[in-house]
């Protein structure tokens, strides 16, 4: 340390402040995290020079003034340790526990967040984000303390500097004190933003003010001397206090009315403190009695409190001079509520929670948010420029560069990744919440940063329409599948053109198909393969369109009877039961003595039991005719166990015109199950434009076909 450097505040300055309210303190561990936030920081400098270390004491010692916890004050002294020092989450949690670790880790999500200039606009969000993300209000209110720190020594910094800081702590933390009921941290904040941003306005003011002042004497000592003198004689206990308006107060409320600085209600304030609420009403007639109240400003907010806690009786009254003046009338804790606000939850009186009965739960206050909120009645307050929404339809996230992403509530990483762009969302293949690996469809909280994983040549799983929440998302999911598809009912459909055409002698040449197409009136080749591979037309169609007189009188379907062609005259078949082979398959026959032909796959495993009976094998194949839908095919399928899926399904196989000849459920599980779908098809064609339509599907977690049935004897027949 240089000669001269020296902490402003010492461990023991810092816990004398704190027994002061809470003799229970633990000082020990107070200290630690003194020392301990001493030697990170070290040699570390604030703008003005001074060790920086000052500045978290400076913070805790804020905090103290609100009489808060000794997490609270242990949290300011580690706030910026995190961040600015070598040490890690996990070390303060071993250090001081988990609570404490959290607490500094929210302050430092807080810190990080970028706020830039182009973002004023979006002050709003970010005063959302601050209170969505800050489970604990605390998290809050170290960091409000930070920031009325670093406004009162901001004269150290440069002034583009300052002028940004200013400007962010007019637009997010003043109001964000105000909304947690903390009027003169509110207060307090503006005024010293307020001489940043316009110090010639505030200068101003308080020239007209001090001028005011030698006009009318000391205003403040004859009022309050007035009101006492009627409360004594209407025997109500009060203490009576007066005070003037913060300039910044001064001048906003000049720029709303449009008004010139003279009236004394704008200006000055006054306070009656009572010691239970009966003598509110009691002084409250004592006032009206004297002073003639002025009509439409008399609230209540003792019999109706403000969803920040803040209770008190507001009246303006008005002297025989026609002088205003604005009076406050609250009991002693009504008024601590109404200075400390949400942070009154924590103070500590001896040692113990102070019991003020009217102090803001934090978890009801955040749920009395969610509520309407009706601004109109607010109209004295200096809230009422924000209307109160709670946010509890959205999730704030970030990006790993700190950025803010807002999602509704339930959005996933997926709806992450494709809020940062469709490109992200597209190549995405897993995620990390917090540095953690997650799945893709865990729900997002406030506050988590959220890193998407890419991989060159991924594309959007139909899964993902069922993860997704946004319509961004899901749009965009779509889009990419369709397109996938079509791809998929080419290449399929460039097979069957090729068999069709082979099954004539003919070859499917580009212009084939292409001639195919314009006879056919499609757009285009690829546009006819796409229907030809959703079966939406057939092979045969594509060759008749080229070659008519090449194919049988169209028409008339195939008789199942004599689907199979290369049989001896009077020779029956069937198809066997263990490949279940479909028109448009390779086969071939296995002989048996006074059953004819069972016809198999040609790939069917069955037919190894026959390798040494060549005799018995017979070449076939189908008939190229179009086929009814009689051929059995099994389909195994695992499905969401949604409500509604299963008929789906069925609703989309009917769509194709297949049967379905039975349903048999294999397996049940709570969100899944596996059933198997017997199925009467047309043929093979029919069967893989029926899966990939059925594989589209997000509800079909996995699809095969199944060609291995009937244990015991390959024989048997469909
Ligand atoms: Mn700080």
């Amino acid at each position: 340390m240089k000669d001269g450097d020296h902490l402003e505040i010492s461990a023991d300055d810092l816990i004398a402040l704190v027994s002061r309210y809470n003799p229970k303190t633990n000082a020990d561990l107070i200290r630690d995290a003194y020392d301990y936030g001493r030697d990170l920081h070290a040699e570390q400098r604030r703008h003005s020079g001074e060790l920086y270390f000052n500045h978290p004491v400076a913070v805790a010692a804020i905090l103290t003034e609100q009489q808060l916890d000794d997490a609270t004050i242990i949290t300011a002294l580690l706030h910026d340790t995190i961040e600015d020092t070598k040490a890690s989450y996990a070390e303060v949690s071993e250090r001081f526990g988990e609570e404490i670790a959290e607490l500094v880790d929210g302050v430092t999500k807080l810190t990080n967040l970028q706020l830039t200039s182009t973002e004023t606009k979006q002050a709003e969000n970010f005063r959302k984000l601050f209170m969505a993300m800050s489970k604990d209000l605390r998290v809050i209110l170290v960091k409000l303390s930070d920031r009325l720190h670093n406004m009162r020594t901001i004269r150290a910094m440069k002034p583009e500097k300052q002028a940004q800081k200013a400007r962010e702590t007019m637009d997010i933390y003043a109001p964000l004190a105000g909304r947690m009921g903390m009027q003169w941290m509110r207060e307090e904040l503006e005024d010293l933003a307020f001489r940043v941003l316009n110090p010639e306005g505030r200068a101003s003011i308080i020239r007209r003010f001090i001028n005011l002042q030698k006009e009318t004497g000391d205003v403040i000592q004859r009022i309050t001397g007035d009101m006492r003198h009627e409360l004594e004689k209407a025997g109500v206990e009060a203490d009576v206090f007066g005070r003037a308006k913060k300039p910044y107060s001064i001048w906003r409320k000049m720029q709303e009315k449009d008004q010139a600085f003279s009236r004394l209600s704008d200006i000055y304030g006054f306070r009656i403190i009572t010691p239970s609420e009966e003598d509110c009403y009691r002084a409250l007639g004592a006032i009206h009695q004297r002073w003639r109240a002025v009509p439409g400003r008399f609230k209540d907010y003792i019999s109706q409190p403000k969803t920040n806690g803040y209770r008190s009786i507001h009246t303006t009254v008005s002297g025989r001079d026609g002088k205003r003046v604005e009076v406050q009338i609250r009991t002693g804790q009504m008024h601590d509520v109404a200075e400390t606000g949400v942070a009154a939850h924590w103070s500590y009186r001896d040692g113990v929670r102070s019991r003020n009965p009217f102090a803001v739960d934090p978890a009801r206050w955040i749920a009395t948010l969610t509520e309407q909120f009706d601004a109109e009645d607010d109209h004295q307050d200096f809230l009422e420029a924000v209307k109160l929404e709670m946010y509890s339809d959205q999730v704030f996230c970030f990006t790993p560069k700190g950025e803010v992403v807002k999602l509704p509530r339930g959005a996933t990483p997926i709806d992450f990744a494709f809020a940062i762009h469709t490109r992200i969302g597209s190549a995405c293949v897993g995620a990390k919440v917090d540095h953690m690996r997650v799945p893709l469809w865990t729900r997002l909280k406030n506050g988590q940063s959220v890193d998407i994983i890419t991989a060159e040549g991924q594309s959007p799983q139909a899964t993902w329409l069922d993860i997704a929440v946004t319509g961004k998302a899901r749009a965009a999911i779509r889009r990419a599948l369709r397109e996938e598809d079509k791809a998929r009912f080419i290449k399929l459909g460039r097979e069957l053109a090729r068999s069709a055409f082979d099954n004539v002698g003919r070859k499917a040449t580009d212009k084939a198909l292409s001639t195919a197409a314009r006879a056919m009136r499609f757009s285009d080749r690829d546009d006819l393969l796409a229907r030809l591979g959703s079966a939406e037309i057939t092979g045969r169609e594509v060759v008749s369109a080229v070659y008519p007189q090449l194919l049988p009188k169209k028409g008339a379907e195939v008789d199942a009877k004599r689907a199979v062609i290369g049989l001896s005259p009077g020779q029956s078949f069937e198809r066997a039961f263990c490949c279940q082979p479909l028109p448009g398959e390779r086969i071939v026959g296995i002989t048996f003595k006074g059953r004819g032909v069972v016809v198999h796959a040609i790939d069917c495993d069955r037919l190894s039991a026959y390798e040494d009976q060549p005799e018995r094998w017979l070449d076939l194949h189908w008939h190229e005719g179009s086929h009814p839908a009689v051929y059995g095919a099994t389909l195994e399928v695992t499905l969401n166990n949604d409500a509604g899926t299963l008929g789906r399904i069925c609703t989309l196989i009917g769509e194709t015109r297949a049967n379905i000849s039975d349903l048999q459920f294999v397996d049940r599980k709570p969100d899944f199950y596996r059933l198997l779908i017997y199925l009467e098809l047309r043929d093979v064609a029919h069967l893989h434009s029926l899966m990939l339509t059925l594989e589209a599907e997000s509800d079909v977690a996995a699809i095969s076909r199944c060609r291995n049935l009937g244990n015991e004897s390959a024989e048997s027949t469909a």
